[in-house]
Order: structure tokens, then C-alpha cells, then sequence
């Protein structure tokens, strides 16, 4: 692919925000490649973004997030809304394409010039959202997406970063799994906006959804009622009373006048997580080329020099203190 040069970003940004299914995989793969068109990009169509709608889905690999995001799109372009759809896997070191293999469950919507897919890897960004796919978000909003759908494949800390990026949270589970009850349990699921318990035509999906309402009668009682949507995703079952919940959702939050405060905690916990990224980024550059930080490192290693110091003298360091 060509680079691009800066007289090219006003036509691209043109191209982008009219919508245009090519100039967005562009972007994107400007932002994704690190090249420095792409921030020049991103800061010039910010000020366009801001009016899509940000669900997330999250929850264990294999309960059907994609098979039930394939089937929300359709639901989504039958009340003719443009949809994005991110998916991020934060355990893969490799990027995108290395996905898309999996992603064939969406492959009926590669057609529609109204529907814009994109797979992605976290690399770097241990433990959090990458931060080319937040930036790529934020192009797919630019584009002129109703809503844009992250989706983050795996468990762990991921699960928990979505909530920083997404007006609604959507974890999604499958019967059987006790593994899922213990993490709502722990309260490390206090997350999720709406709860799905997709391939309902498992003979134990009752006692899931049961299992689900308890955890969830140990967690907060006020304000928004998680609700319990049953699914099988692959039939489509289900899934418009998903939506509803979801709108329902967005509305409660819009009335009550948090959607607002999610977003201004959003933006701000997207330029401090991007600059914890970069800043991690520099340290590591520092430890590997600066002699002084590899003789610094050594004294830690020989318990001359505590960690905690170290840290602070790296720190200095950095900074050119
Ligand atoms: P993901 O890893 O969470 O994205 O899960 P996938 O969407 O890739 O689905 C994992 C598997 O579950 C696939 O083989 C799907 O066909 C299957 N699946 C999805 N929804 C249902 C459902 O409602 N019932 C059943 N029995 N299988 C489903």
C-alpha cells in the first residue's frame, strides 16, 4: 500500500467521513501501522465524532459473541442503522487477517456497503485495548456508523477495559459454565450493562439464567436492572429482545444523565490509557538502548538498588530530570 503523505489526508478525510468503505480500511490501517498520517487523520476528523452508539461485547471464547453479533447487525440494518463492528483479541501478538479466519460468521455482511468489519490484534497493549482499536472506533464513528460494536475475544483484563470505551456493555455467556458464575460472584463482572445467556437450546439454560439472577441479587440494587436476555444466536432467537434491552439500556442512561458522564470518563480514561501505553513504550525503549538504564537495572538485580527506586530513577530519567 502506498504511504500517505500529508497533501493526501484531506481527500481521505473527505472520503471518510462521507462514508466511504475503502478510505475507512485505510485509516484504519494507517492508525494500526503507526504511520503518523494516521494521527494527523484521527485529529482531524475527531471533532466529527461523538454521535455513534458504543456496545461492547465481551465474555469466554466459544459462548457465540460473534455468531450473536452477526445476528444483531442484521437486526441493527433492518432498522436501517450503519453498524461497525470491531473485533479485538487481546491474547493474539499478530495482527489483523490472523483473525479473520474466525470472523467468517459475519462474512454475510461483508457485502453491505453499510456494514464495516475489521479484526484486530492488542499487541503492545498487555492486558488492554490496543490502542489502534480505540483509534479505529473513533474512525468508524467519524465514518458515519449508528453503532459501533467492539467486541473482545477472550477473558481477563480486557473485559474489564471495555467498560472505559462502550456507552453499553453486553457480557455474554452460555449454560454450563460455572466458571462465569464465580467471576460475577467475585464481583470482577460488576461490568456488564445487559447479560445474555446465548445458546439457549442447551437443556441447562434455565439453571444458568437462575444461577446469573443470584449472582447478580449480591451485586448493587439501584438504579439500571441488569437484565437477562435467553439467545441462541445462531438461529437469531432472541437476539431483538437483545436489542431492546440494549436500547432500553441507552435510554435509561440518557434520562438519567450518566450517558454523558460515561463519555466524558471515557475520553478521559482513552488519552490517559493512551499515554500510559506511550509512556510504557519509551521506558522500554529507554531499558533497551540507554547503557546508564541497563547499569541501573544490573544494581537492582545485585540488591544494591530496590525496585521501587529504580522505578522513580527510570522515571527521572525519562523525563530528562
Ligand atoms: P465466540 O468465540 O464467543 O465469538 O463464539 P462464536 O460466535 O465463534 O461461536 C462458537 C460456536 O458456538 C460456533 O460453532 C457457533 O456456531 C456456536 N453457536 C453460536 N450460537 C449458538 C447457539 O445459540 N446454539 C448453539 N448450539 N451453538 C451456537
Amino acid at each position: 500500500m502506498a504511504t500517505e503523505t500529508s497533501q493526501d489526508i484531506p481527500e481521505l478525510v473527505e472520503r471518510l467521513v462521507a462514508g466511504d468503505k475503502r478510505a475507512l480500511a485505510r485509516s484504519i490501517s494507517l492508525i494500526e501501522n503507526g504511520d503518523p498520517a494516521g494521527a494527523e487523520l484521527v485529529g482531524a476528523v475527531f471533532p466529527e465524532t461523538g454521535s455513534a452508539r458504543v456496545l461492547g461485547f465481551t465474555g469466554p471464547p466459544g459462548v457465540g459473541k460473534s455468531t450473536l453479533i452477526g445476528s444483531l447487525t442484521k437486526e441493527l440494518r433492518a432498522a436501517d442503522r450503519k453498524v461497525g463492528v470491531l473485533s479485538i483479541d487481546p491474547s493474539s501478538p499478530f495482527s489483523r487477517g490472523a483473525l479473520l479466519g474466525d470472523r467468517i460468521r459475519l462474512s454475510e455482511h461483508f457485502l453491505d456497503a453499510e456494514v464495516f468489519i475489521r479484526s484486530m490484534a492488542s499487541r503492545g497493549a498487555l492486558g488492554g485495548l490496543a490502542e489502534a482499536s480505540l483509534q479505529a472506533a473513533l474512525l468508524m464513528d467519524a465514518a458515519g456508523k449508528d453503532d459501533v460494536l467492539i467486541e473482545t475475544v477472550g477473558v481477563g483484563q480486557a473485559e474489564i477495559d471495555i467498560v472505559d470505551h462502550a456507552d453499553t456493555v453486553v457480557l455474554a455467556l452460555m449454560p454450563g459454565s460455572g466458571d462465569s458464575i464465580q467471576a460475577l460472584k467475585a464481583g470482577v463482572m460488576e461490568i456488564p450493562d445487559v447479560i445474555v445467556v446465548n445458546k439457549a437450546d442447551h437443556p441447562l439454560t434455565d439453571t444458568m439464567v437462575r444461577e446469573v439472577r443470584t449472582a447478580l441479587s449480591l451485586g448493587p440494587q439501584q438504579g439500571w436492572k441488569v437484565p437477562i436476555v435467553k439467545t441462541e444466536a445462531a438461529k437469531g432467537i432472541g437476539v431483538s429482545e437483545l436489542l431492546t434491552q440494549i436500547d432500553a439500556h441507552g435510554a435509561f442512561i440518557e434520562q438519567e444523565g450518566s450517558l454523558e458522564q460515561r463519555r466524558a470518563r471515557n475520553l478521559r480514561n482513552e488519552v490517559l490509557a493512551l499515554a500510559a501505553a506511550r509512556t510504557k513504550r519509551e521506558l522500554e525503549q529507554l531499558a533497551a538502548d540507554d547503557e546508564e538504564v541497563a547499569a541501573l537495572l544490573e544494581r537492582v538485580v545485585r540488591r544494591e538498588l530496590d525496585p521501587a527506586n529504580a522505578a522513580r530513577e527510570l522515571m527521572e530519567r525519562q523525563r530528562g530530570d
